[in-house]
């Protein structure tokens, strides 16, 4: 029989236009006499919208308005064998929908609430990562009420790190609200934008020089599996909004040329770092390699990476023999697994 699966995409976050993007090329990828995918948009508002308007939304690549209350859709989602809750970002990938999904007692892919949750927030990510001995830049998190209390602690915490910076919110991606920030006069508009995201905000220090920027796909339960890693090549001051979804502006390069001493330290953080932070199912976990020193540092995990077709989370596993229609399979297969 085939596989019935209700795909989600779109949703309240700032990345709505980079999911609906993988949902449709989830759509056109999956053979037909294997699954029978249902596409279910979230419009902006976070309401989910029938069938005509989500054809409507596919096309248009984003739904502002409308729709019906989650809660009616959760009801139809139960008669799939399994959701793929494609969403990225808050209100998506940071276990809000997963937990919905959990209650209403329907299989899903990807990690369950906590390793959503402790994924989505790159200040308790790298709290984790950091009880488990796993290098990462150092770090400042800024709370809105505790800048608004002492507005100087932005500048002290700044200062400790050095420039330039980086400034992100914590619960985000695609680069939306992250600013590189030079010297002390960019860092009041740097916040700016990135608490205009989120209450949590993150300082982090920059790497020695631009990084080489390292990713590796993870696939499993409770025994998980390293793809081969694979880097990012753009030509821009860091990977922006631009830079990753504009096409041509950044190429992949399967496997990375890197020492084989230095992808296998890779695949091991990676790996300590999927089960560290409780995630199941998939996660893409993304380095910075510092080829002067040697040194890599485990930047961010994403739960829900982009899923295209020429996304770097499939491909990654295509260098490994596992084909876009296998690897959705195996997802399937290990969202109904019993752990
Ligand atoms: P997102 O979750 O939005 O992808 P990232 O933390 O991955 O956010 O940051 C986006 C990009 O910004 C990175 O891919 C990298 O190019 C650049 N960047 C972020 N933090 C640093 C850092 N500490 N040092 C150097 N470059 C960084
Ligand atoms: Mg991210
Ligand atoms: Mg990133």
């Amino acid at each position: 029989a085939k596989v019935r699966i209700l795909l989600l995409a779109g949703g309240q976050s700032g990345e709505h236009e980079v999911s609906l993007s993988s949902a449709r090329g989830v759509l056109a990828a999956l053979p037909k006499d294997r699954f029978e995918v249902t596409p279910l948009v979230i419009s902006k508002e976070g309401r989910w919208l029938p069938p005509a308007d989500t054809t409507r939304a596919l096309e248009a690549g984003v739904a502002e308005t409308g729709g019906d209350l989650m809660l009616r859709g959760v009801a139809d989602a139960a008669s799939f064998d399994v959701v793929f809750p494609l969403l990225h970002g808050p209100n998506g990938e940071d276990g809000t929908v997963q937990g919905l999904l959990t209650l209403a007692g329907i299989p899903f892919v990807g990690s369950g609430v906590l390793g959503s949750a402790a994924s989505m927030d790159k200040a308790m990510t790298k709290q984790v990562l950091a009880a488990h001995g796993i290098p990462q830049v150092p770090w400042r998190l800024l709370t809105r009420a505790q800048v608004r209390r002492d507005p100087a602690a932005a500048l002290t915490a700044a200062r400790e790190l050095g420039f330039p910076l980086f400034v992100k919110p914590a619960n985000m991606g695609s680069s939306v609200g992250i600013s590189k920030v030079r010297g002390e006069d960019e860092l009041d508009g740097a916040l700016r934008e990135a608490f205009a995201h989120d209450r949590r905000v993150v300082l982090e220090a920059m790497t020695q020089g631009k990084p080489r920027e390292l990713e590796v796909g993870i696939l499993g339960n409770d025994a998980p599996m390293a793809s081969p890693v694979g880097e990012l090549r753009f030509d821009a001051d860091f990977y922006d909004y631009e830079t990753k979804y504009t096409e041509g502006r950044a190429t992949m390069h399967i496997p990375a040329d890197v020492p084989h001493a230095v992808a296998e330290q890779v695949r091991t953080y990676a790996l300590a770092a999927f089960r560290a932070l409780d995630c199941a199912g998939l996660a893409r976990i993304d380095f910075f390699y510092e080829a002067a020193t040697g040194q890599v540092y485990l930047n961010e995990v994403n739960t829900m990476p982009g899923f295209t077709p020429t996304s770097m989370y499939p491909n990654l596993w295509a260098a490994a023999g596992l084909s876009y229609a296998d690897l959705v399979t195996r997802l399937v297969e290990l969202a109904t697994e019993d752990r």
